[in-house]
């Protein structure tokens, strides 16, 4: 016969578990292994899908540069730029690898207890609802007792007191005791709280703190003369990104900012390998999206937040250099702290192009006539004000064979009218 041991169990009692070995997502591969090797997968697979559409010129129309900007303004070869990006890449592996040889295994098994422990709780947290209604006057106790066809109610309001929810448990002598039980909407926000808050949770806590790591680490390498020049004058000579050149780094800078910000994210937000696999892999991704150099509609990475790459390009530019610091994902630190670059960048865009077009077409004249008499051109502080704007490709002014009267032509209605003029 059951007795009554409310008095031993004042909060409902916590189910055993075993615990054994999760298995990997793929058997032949440890998910903390996949971790390390699906972002950089994922960066040469969605990096070329990128490059494939570059050299195509599949979608002149949402391009933030030219082929031509691309020919002739970055200061680095593109063999140079995969080079470094395998360099850091390696780095990375390895640092990961160090991390996985010290990394515990994980295990399941406990998720119906970490499911009670969230229930018990909020069975917790409804203890102050009576104290709390009592300080604006209320006697919620007296309202439960009113309450007594609505059980849900009549608990929460009684701090958490379920007379009527109990259950047999067979206590260590073997004696059967009655015990509280949690109620069934409990359980299913415990369960809530459990698979789908907390994981989220996590997953924000490790973007902001990346954002955070990455603003004020790369917003020093930019305000200290001797940090940029030693090692983040490397990311910038690529005047004009695309999609494989978003890790080319100094390799210090690359484990400094990347890899450490990333593997202490995972770290501090205590996130299972599994998570880590998702979140690695899509940090990796919104990195190569924002270097693209494109302006995509239908890109949900450039969409989900303020940061895509028309925002980072503007970083790119020697005009924009001093602003836009914040990478990978949100900008709230460039808005915060007044980094953020403010008006048009239409004209800045537009110089850049049609210089960068003058210099391709003086070195075809050239190649054809050796003997022309052609003045340089070079890209002035001014010229480098920057790759053609979204406006501009809106106005069909970009073209996969751009006429140049047609371009001429434009471009000085936009001097005239100065619908490009910064603001
Ligand atoms: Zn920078
Ligand atoms: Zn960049």
């Amino acid at each position: 016969m059951a007795s009554n041991a409310s008095t031993v169990f004042d909060l409902p009692p916590l189910p055993t578990y075993t615990l054994i070995p999760r298995e990997p997502l793929l058997p032949w591969l440890p998910d903390n292994l996949l971790a390390l090797i699906l972002p950089i997968i994922a960066y040469w697979v969605v990096s070329l899908a990128f490059h494939y559409i570059d050299v195509n010129d599949y979608f002149p129309q949402y391009r933030l540069h030219t082929p031509a900007e691309l020919l002739k303004r970055n200061h680095v070869s593109r063999w140079d730029v995969v080079r470094d990006v395998i360099v850091q890449q390696i780095i990375q592996t390895l640092f990961g690898l160090l991390v996985v040889y010290f990394d515990g295994p994980e295990y399941i098994g406990r998720e119906e207890y970490d499911v009670a422990i969230w229930a018990r709780r909020i069975r917790i947290v409804q203890r102050a609802i009576p104290p709390l209604f009592g300080l604006v006057g209320i006697d919620s106790m007296r309202l439960a007792e009113g309450l007594s066809g609505h059980p849900i109610f009549a608990g929460v309001l009684a701090g958490g007191r379920y007379p009527d929810l109990v259950q047999n448990m067979i206590l260590e002598d073997g004696k059967e005791v009655m015990v509280p039980a949690f109620a069934r909407w409990e359980l299913v926000t415990a369960g809530i709280l459990h698979w789908y808050l907390v994981p989220a949770a996590q997953f924000i806590g490790a973007i902001v703190f990346v954002d955070t790591w990455q603003y004020f680490l790369h917003r020093g390498m930019h305000m200290n003369r001797w940090l940029y020049v030693k090692f983040h004058s490397r990311h910038h000579r690529l005047y004009v990104p695309y999609a494989f050149g978003a890790l080319y780094n100094h390799p210090f800078e690359g484990f400094l900012l990347d890899t450490a910000g990333a593997g202490l994210a995972f770290l501090l937000s205590r996130m299972s390998n599994r998570q880590s696999i998702l979140f690695f892999t899509f940090s990796t991704i919104k990195t190569v999206d924002d270097h693209c150099g494109y302006a995509f509609p239908w890109d949900p990475l450039q969409h989900i937040t303020g940061n895509n790459a028309a925002y980072h390009d503007i970083h790119h530019q020697s005009w924009g250099i001093k602003t836009n610091f914040s990478q990978p994902f949100f900008i709230f630190w460039d808005r915060l702290l007044g980094t953020q670059w403010k008006g048009d960048v239409s004209l800045r865009y537009e110089r850049s192009w049609v210089t960068a077009q003058k210099k391709v077409e003086m070195d075809t004249t050239k190649t054809s006539n050796p003997q022309a008499d052609t003045a340089p051109v070079s890209f002035s502080k001014e010229d480098e004000e920057g790759p053609i704007a979204r406006k501009i490709v809106n106005q069909g002014m970009h073209t996969k064979t751009p006429s140049r009267s047609v371009q001429k032509e434009v471009l000085v209605g936009h001097l005239v009218t100065g619908s490009l003029r910064q603001k």
